[in-house]
């Protein structure tokens, strides 16, 4: 356990200074003659005054306080914490491709329009579209330009009445969400007893205001949606269209394609699933696939080739225009590009059929401890319920903040909704079979003390360096800055 150690403004010391530069050779300016009056701080900015080497020390022991995938497991379900190989930082800092700019001729950056071009190809492929757009930096960007050029689609068919977009009660928070920022109206449809989408319940919501229906297959239970093809057939059938949300695509690498199930558009994070780093907040990059009835309405530019290299194609008339400064996070375009070129066809398969055994492998182990919902083979991930343990006294958040303890991330928790006290588990493919081993471990333990000595868990962590959080008080009344008082 670290010791806590003073803040950086504690340690401030009145003109220390942690960089040194040559004197200004130009006119110094007072602030007031070029910013208006109320603009102007009032007082000083009271910022910490550190040497270099306290600076350096004080970010590092934060950063060691972190948990993070190169520390620790952390079986974040749907989000997907999987290795990052380091080969892509490598990559992504080859200086022609972190020592370009936007601005430069195309013929100067052959390389980084192929490789944009490239990756453009293969998530066509992986994902079974015909064209992809780069720009996106999220997948909830990814999920609103979908949205945006469905819209698009059926207004340029003069069927401008479609302002319904279904969402399964099962679907990941942001579908509802792009969907009404997108100018739709969201509308739910119910999960049937084996936590699918209700055939019934979906021909019921179908209608000539359908604009489209948004899946996530598998779905946020880790279950494949078995019968695809007919739910694809209804909404198309009533002119909707239908969106494939593959945030998380660790299931179906290499074995099913959106494109072949029927879907018109797909986004994908390569922030997930293409093994760039996420956490703390970005960047992302969530590519957007479409059939070629969408092409048209693509966000611009898109890399193409011609006879004298490679190029960014402005000419799509019906655009809905640019969605992103510049052409999207390019360096996450980089890593993901490397991770597919490094593990090939074969290795993308294998990244699915490992995802999907170790998910299988943990739901088994966990089962005699824990309620599981849904029992049926899943897929790359799955979900339990606390419910056993809420009769004893302790709740899903209880175990997620005891599983600190055993130094392990906790699962993503409370969702998906439809689950009573629900943990959502996804090991991924990159963790070994002893890591799984010492989280059943941890979790058996977990679940023996809630009936033992449910304090331990109620009160946890306790090895920690911050104890048990008020996260009501966090969340109400935030402190998010330093104040001397
Ligand atoms: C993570 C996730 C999203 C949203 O992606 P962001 O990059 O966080 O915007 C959407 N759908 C599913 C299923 C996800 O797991």
């Amino acid at each position: 356990m670290t010791e806590a150690k003073a803040l950086i403004f504690e340690m401030s010391n009145p003109g220390r200074r942690a960089y040194s530069l040559p004197e200004s050779d130009v006119p110094d300016k007072e602030a007031s003659e070029y910013l208006p009056e109320d603009m102007l701080r009032q007082t000083p900015a009271d910022l910490p005054e550190v040497s270099e080497l306290d600076l350096i020390r004080h970010y590092t022991e934060l950063s060691r306080r972190n948990h993070g995938i190169d520390n620790g497991f952390y079986p974040l379900g749907s989000c997907t914490m999987k290795y990052n190989p380091k080969i892509h930082e490598d990559v992504a800092r080859y200086l022609g491709f972190s020592n370009i700019h936007p601005y430069q001729p195309e013929e100067s950056v052959q390389g980084a329009l192929q490789l944009m071009y490239e990756l453009q190809r293969d998530l066509a492929e992986i994902t079974g579209m015909d064209r992809v757009t780069l720009q996106s930096a999220a997948g909830a960007q990814g999920e609103w330009t979908g949205l945006m050029m469905i819209k698009a689609y059926h207004e340029s068919r003069g069927d401008t009445k479609r302002d319904k977009v279904i969402v399964p009660d099962s679907a990941h928070g942001t579908n509802p969400a792009s969907a009404t920022v997108a100018g739709f109206q969201a509308v739910t449809v119910k999960s049937n007893e084996e936590g699918l989408v209700s055939v019934a319940s979906l021909k019921e919501a179908v209608g000539d205001d359908t604009a489209a229906l948004m899946l996530t297959n598998p779905n946020t239970l880790g279950l494949f949606e078995r019968e695809i093809k007919e739910i694809a057939d209804i909404v198309h059938e009533a002119g909707g269209l239908i969106y494939y949300d593959g945030a998380n695509a660790n299931a179906i690498l290499g074995q099913a394609r959106p494109g072949d199930m029927g879907f018109d558009v797909v986004h994908l994070n390569l922030h997930k699933t293409f093994t760039t780093p996420h956490g703390g907040g970005g960047p992302g990059s969530g590519p957007v696939g479409v059939k070629d009835i969408l092409a048209p309405f693509l966000p611009k530019p898109v890399v193409g080739k011609g006879s004298r290299g490679y190029y960014l194609d402005d000419d799509i008339p019906q655009s809905i225009g640019r969605i992103k400064a510049y052409h999207g996070n390019f360096g996450m375009l980089v890593r993901a590009y490397t991770y597919i070129r490094t593990m090939g066809p074969d290795g993308l398969r294998r990244v699915s059929e490992d995802a999907v055994l170790n998910a299988n492998y943990l739901m088994k182990k966990l089962q005699p401890y824990f309620d599981v919902p849904y029992q049926q083979f899943c897929k790359h991930e799955f979900v339990l319920s606390g419910n056993r343990q809420k009769k004893l006294g302790v709740r899903t958040l209880d175990m997620a903040k005891r599983l600190l303890d055993f130094g392990v991330h906790p699962p993503t928790i409370y969702f998906p909704l439809i689950v009573d006290e629900c943990m959502m588990i996804e090991p991924t493919e990159t963790e070994s079979k002893e890591t799984l081993d010492r989280f059943v471990e941890g979790m058996i333990q977990i679940a023996r003390e809630a009936e033992d000595c449910p304090e331990d868990v109620q009160e946890a962590p306790h090895h920690t360096m911050i104890k048990r959080l008020d996260e009501v008080t966090a969340a109400r009344k935030p402190v998010l800055r330093w104040t001397k008082e």
